[in-house]
């Protein structure tokens, strides 16, 4: 899955005439293979030791140029810094509101969601975003809270 996920994005770039230097690619594996959300500090962090010389300026480009094309998606779930997904498949995000902590999930009945506002609005919907808000398991032991 993760690599035809990455050799379509690679054909994606080559037919958009963008050219994959080492450090894009490597920015593009580590989103493809990550599923923390990460932020572009976390990413410049993650790829620095494997290339000393780029900054962080370099992997906010890369960001940018991903963006534009589709590929990923720009997340502000309430903490100042922005997270980005790779949009692999539809899909949801539940938000820790005491780490910050996001976790994917699907829930393919929300699709009607996106025929009922088009329905009900006229507009040409395009996408719809969910997130939910609570206390991660870790954070409720920690907090020594329960769901209920
Ligand atoms: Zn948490
Ligand atoms: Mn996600």
């Amino acid at each position: 899955m993760q690599e035809t996920v990455y050799h379509q994005t690679m054909a994606r770039l080559k037919a958009n005439g963008i050219h994959i230097t080492p450090q894009r690619d490597a920015i593009i594996q580590f989103m493809i293979a990550s599923t923390a959300h990460p932020t572009a500090e976390m990413i410049y962090a993650a790829l620095a030791p494997q290339f000393p010389r780029m900054s962080v300026a370099t992997v906010y480009n890369n960001l940018k140029l991903l963006l534009d094309l589709g590929l990923i998606e720009e997340m502000n779930v309430g903490d100042v810094a922005t997270h980005y997904d790779f949009a692999l498949i539809p899909h949801y995000h539940a938000v820790c509101t005491n780490c910050g902590k996001i976790v994917d999930f699907v829930y393919p009945g929300l699709v009607d969601v996106e025929q009922v506002a088009a329905g009900k609005t006229g507009f040409a919907v395009s996408g719809h975003h969910l997130e939910v808000y609570g206390l991660c398991p870790e954070c409720q032991v920690k907090l020594g809270k329960t769901n209920n």
